[in-house]
């Protein structure tokens, strides 16, 4: 890596995250502490739900979410070939069958006109992705779950801080996921969040991350006066009084914990996501001022009820341009040392998708065609307008067609 490069992404992190990390490895309690509970309550008070619940990932929180809401062998779920894999991957996790419904071309998620010919009697839940981090069609899908009193399962993994007519992202499900890998608006290294406004799934939830121990009538992470921090089979910084339900297991469960360091990082960026999603909004409108003419360029389209918070920067290349030819363009952004890529390849024909379930080319057209020609343009808050102006510079060179042949 070169000193010139300009990655696809970068975490947004200053001292406050730094000191606040600090601060937790420095107060001798790393799992289970105010530091998950805080980020918990953050979380709540930002999306306008009940209940948070914190876990080791965005695949482990909708894994969690899956097995809570009783989703199993021989079950259906219903969801976008449009994704990163993790999101048709939890489905397969719980013995589920993904069901794929093609994509709208122009907000890139679930085509809610073709999502009701896809339920069957088998149809457990509805997991539907902010693709990008849009919000679209959220609404709608809700009332079709409602309609056929199905859960909505939200992988919100993509979309901290977008609104919808108002409403924010992970509200909209029965239970939303959030992801915080570094790439997302805001990360804890590793992390996710649960959301949702049904007490007893969140209850499940957190007993699931926790090997099935049973969730402590006592209000989370709160440690009795007075007590001391277990050693041995309790693990570090398990109060006394707990020991008891510490080693029963009421179900099977995992563990899917966050860590207090990683919860730290998370209390530190959710304090500064307003400061967060400006800077990322900025530099979306950068490139947006600056493609706008760009011919055979379609451009992320924002209709006027929803508010990105904005995850990543893809444009698309119009039909007439091959996926070799979006192959070597991308290519030609890496010569120059610009991390461009192909968001995202369909789901349903991973190999291995394509082995387990017969997938073949042309079953879901609009994801394949889009997917032919996205490419995701570096994107974090502290790209600058030099670095903007380059990425732009290179980019309508290279998607000139007399550059293109030429490779
Ligand atoms: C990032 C992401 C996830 C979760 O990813 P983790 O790396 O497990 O946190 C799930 N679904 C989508 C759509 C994502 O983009």
């Amino acid at each position: 890596m070169s000193v010139h490069e300009i990655p696809l992404s970068k975490p947004d992190i200053t001292d406050l995250e730094i000191d606040l990390v600090v601060k937790t490895l420095r107060s001798g309690r790393l799992s289970i502490g105010p530091m998950q509970e805080l980020f918990e309550k953050m979380t709540t008070a930002r999306v306008g739900r009940e209940h948070a619940v914190a876990c080791s990932s965005g695949t482990a929180g909708l894994h969690m979410a899956l097995l809570a809401l009783g989703v199993g062998p021989g079950d259906e779920v219903i969801t976008t070939p449009f994704s990163f894999i993790a999101s048709s991957n939890v489905i397969l996790y719980v013995g589920a069958k993904p069901v794929f419904v093609d994509i709208c071309p122009k907000s890139l998620n679930m085509d809610p006109s073709k999502l009701e010919a896809a339920i069957t009697p088998r149809t457990k839940a509805i997991l539907a992705v902010e693709t990008f981090g849009n919000p679209m069609h959220m609404e709608t899908y809700e009332q079709i779950a409602a309609r056929h009193e199905i859960p909505l399962v939200e992988d919100c993994c993509e979309a901290l801080g977008c609104s919808r007519k108002g409403r924010q992202a992970g509200s909209f499900g029965r239970v939303g996921v959030f992801g915080f890998y570094p790439n997302k608006q805001i990360t804890t290294g590793e992390g996710g969040m649960i959301v949702t406004d049904d007490k007893r799934l969140a209850d499940l939830c957190r007993s699931l991350r926790s090997q099935g121990r049973p969730v402590p009538t006592m209000p989370q992470g709160t440690v009795p006066a007075g007590s001391t921090p277990a050693v041995g089979m309790g693990g570090p910084g398990v109060a006394a009084s707990h020991l008891g339900s510490w080693l029963t297991h009421e179900r099977l469960g995992y563990n899917y914990r966050l860590s207090e360091l990683h919860a730290a990082l998370g209390v530190a960026q959710m304090k500064r996501l307003n400061e967060i999603i400006e800077r990322r909004q900025k530099v979306a409108t950068a490139y947006t001022q600056r493609l706008l003419d760009v011919p055979d360029v379609i451009l992320p389209t924002v209709d006027q009820d929803s508010v990105m918070s904005w995850f990543v920067y893809v444009v698309r290349l119009s039909a007439e341009y091959t996926r070799q030819e979006r192959d070597e363009v991308i290519a030609g952004m890496r010569r120059h040392e610009i991390g461009a890529a192909d968001y995202f390849p369909c789901i349903h024909l991973q190999p291995f998708y394509r082995e387990r379930f017969g997938y073949a080319p042309g079953d879901y057209p609009i994801a394949e065609s889009v997917s032919a020609r996205t490419i995701a343009l570096p994107f974090f808050g502290s790209l600058r307008e030099d670095e903007i102006d380059f990425v732009c510079r290179t980019f309508r060179h290279m998607v000139d067609r007399q550059n293109i042949t030429r490779g």
